[in-house]
């Protein structure tokens, strides 16, 4: 990394001076027995108290599970709020840009989009893996954030780790790795490096493999410096009391995580086994995710078929680099086995 980096020239002017609101929470978090600080309704009913702008419990739970300090982890109404958070602090509207690497996923656009924050596409090789020198060309004194998505979606690789450390070193700016599917991955995530990149930006999400896309709650690890940055601009009760409760109570049954993880990895590979064996797939990526991209004869037709069938798979057919391709998530056994049943059919017809 250049000598001369500090997260502190990056933060936006006004994200800077900013005054953050304070919360009743915020300025009283000791033990009380009469909260009359708050204008909440005094009746209990289980949701009638704010919930705790920073998680703490939930928080401390996350650290004995992924090793990482409360100091280092913002958590999000889903990761898709952490990136816009990102954007907020980072990117000057008008002005600044960021640099994704495609095919991948929807939502760093979208964010940049909704900011007034250019995005310059630099695509993945025929690997689905950064182009070093691509992104380095693109790259100018705006170029505020790097994503790179890891698994990605929708190629469901993971990246190569030596070239997201040479793009921590060689990038000016923020460098977010999306480890959204993570846990379904060979290799290993990267919140080792957290230590050694201040650049670094991790995310991680309870949406997949945790069950909890429903309750919304992603997770950004960090720098402290960065950390403290967001949490100044993030909505004082962005993650609400049921999904701080609800999460907490999932989190505690790992067993069933373990289980539920090891049952999508077999039945990944099974499936993927079972298409290899079909006349209109012609190829079938390597999946470091729950779900498997592959190449047919002619993608439209094939989610056509499925879709009469009541069963919806992703058509990704539209994006360059990935014609006549859809995306199919793994699901329970039994879902699994009417999918292998419609494909056969399909099969035989074809
Ligand atoms: C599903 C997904 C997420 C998860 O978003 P949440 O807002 O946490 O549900 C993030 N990144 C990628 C690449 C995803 O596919």
């Amino acid at each position: 990394m250049n000598t001369t980096f500090t997260i502190d020239n990056l933060i936006r002017q006004n994200v800077k001076q900013l005054v953050p609101y304070s919360s009743a929470r915020d300025e009283f978090s000791g033990n009380g027995s009469v909260f009359l600080d708050a204008n909440e309704n005094p009746y209990e009913n289980g949701v009638n108290r704010y919930p705790d702008p920073l998680q703490n419990q939930l928080k401390k739970r996350l650290t004995q599970i992924k090793g990482v300090p409360p100091t280092r982890m913002i958590l999000g109404n889903g990761s898709d709020e952490v990136i816009d958070l990102l954007f907020r602090v980072f990117c000057e509207p008008n002005k600044d840009n960021v640099v994704i690497c495609t095919p991948t996923y929807g939502m760093y656009e979208v964010a940049a989009n909704i900011n007034a924050v250019g995005i310059k596409e630099a695509a993945l090789n025929e690997d689905f893996q950064p182009d070093l020198d691509l992104v380095q060309e693109l790259t100018d004194e705006n170029s505020k954030m790097l994503f790179l998505c890891s698994p990605n979606n929708p190629t469901a690789n993971l990246l190569d780790e030596d070239r997201i450390i040479q793009l921590l070193k060689a990038f000016p700016g923020i460098v977010v790795v999306d480890e959204a599917y993570i846990d379904f991955a060979q290799g290993k995530s990267v919140l080792d490096k957290l230590e050694e990149y201040p650049n670094l930006v991790i995310l991680q999400t309870l949406s997949k493999a945790w069950g909890m896309a429903g309750i919304r709650l992603g997770i950004g690890f960090a720098s402290e410096e960065i950390v403290e940055v967001l949490n100044r601009i993030k909505p004082p009760y962005n993650v609400n009391g049921l999904t701080q409760t609800k999460a907490l109570e999932l989190l505690d049954d790992e067993a069933r995580y373990l289980n539920q993880l090891n049952e999508i990895l077999k039945d990944r590979e099974q499936l993927s086994k079972f298409l290899s064996d079909l006349l209109y797939v012609k190829k079938i990526y390597p999946s470091d995710a729950n779900f498997i991209l592959i190449k047919v004869e002619n993608a439209k037709k094939l989610y056509n078929y499925l879709l009469e069938k009541g069963i919806i798979i992703r058509d990704r057919s539209k994006i360059v680099g990935l014609e006549n391709c859809v995306r199919i998530s793994i699901g329970t056994q039994e879902e699994n086995k009417l999918l292998c049943e419609s494909l056969s059919e399909y099969n035989s017809k074809f």
